[in-house]
């Protein structure tokens, strides 16, 4: 008998709450805007930059704003080696260096199984390094799901970081995607991906060494 007026209190009540939260959610947001640029429509505009710009994805992660929101078109990747730098090792200096696994993806151009590599479904915010050299290659924001079974990128991390070269192995027409520094294997490119680049790399998570931006972070601190 009394539990009609007393559910219809409570969803009253949760009624008012929830769009006390809302209206507070959005005031909180529509104030953020207004003190850090006092754009209109910036919702807009951070769209289509990710539309325009390869590295600049449309994320709204919160590290960007710790990174420096005003320049924040590519995640600090630290201390890397500088762009057009080359590493030359022997094969058994290579053997050394990497596992057997790794030495079979990046030294004799392998490929893991799809779907079966450790970084295919990361969504953590970071920089992607050439497991074999450490340089970076990729950035979480050109991350995305291609549903290939392999970790695939609408762009690289800057430009002169991967080299490409034709390959006609496997009866197939394909572009070989390289570390430009060190000459490993990543994997391949294609040209069915997304906008803004339509571009497709597809790479195999053991040529890869993700680090988030709060190890990187943490890294340069030392
Ligand atoms: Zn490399």
């Amino acid at each position: 008998m009394n539990m009609t007026p007393i559910t219809a209190i409570t969803a009253l009540a949760f009624l008012a709450l929830g769009a006390v939260a809302c209206q507070s959610d959005t005031a909180g947001e529509r104030v953020d805007d207004s003190v850090r640029t006092s754009q209109q429509g910036l919702d807009n505009e951070e769209g289509e930059q990710g539309q325009m710009e390869p590295i600049s994805g449309s994320d709204e992660d919160q590290s960007q704003s710790k990174t420096g929101e005003e320049s924040a078109d590519t995640i600090d990747a630290g201390d890397v080696p500088p762009v057009g730098s080359e590493l030359e090792l022997s094969e058994g200096e290579w053997r050394e260096r990497l596992t057997d696994k790794e030495y079979r993806i990046l030294r004799e151009k392998g490929t893991e199984r799809p779907g079966s590599g450790e970084l295919l479904d990361n969504k953590r915010k970071g920089i992607y390094y050439c497991a074999a050299c450490g340089a970076p290659l990729f950035s979480s924001r050109a991350k995305y799901d291609s549903s290939t079974g392999w970790p695939s990128f609408y762009a690289t991390y800057e430009p002169g970081r991967v080299a490409k070269k034709s390959d006609r192995s496997m009866g197939m027409e394909r572009t070989e995607v390289l570390c430009d520094r060190c000459d490993s294997h990543l994997g391949h490119v294609f040209d069915d991906g997304p906008e803004p680049t339509g571009k497709r790399y597809c790479i195999n998570s053991k040529a890869l060494d993700f680090k988030s931006v709060e190890e990187i972070t943490s890294e340069s601190e030392e």
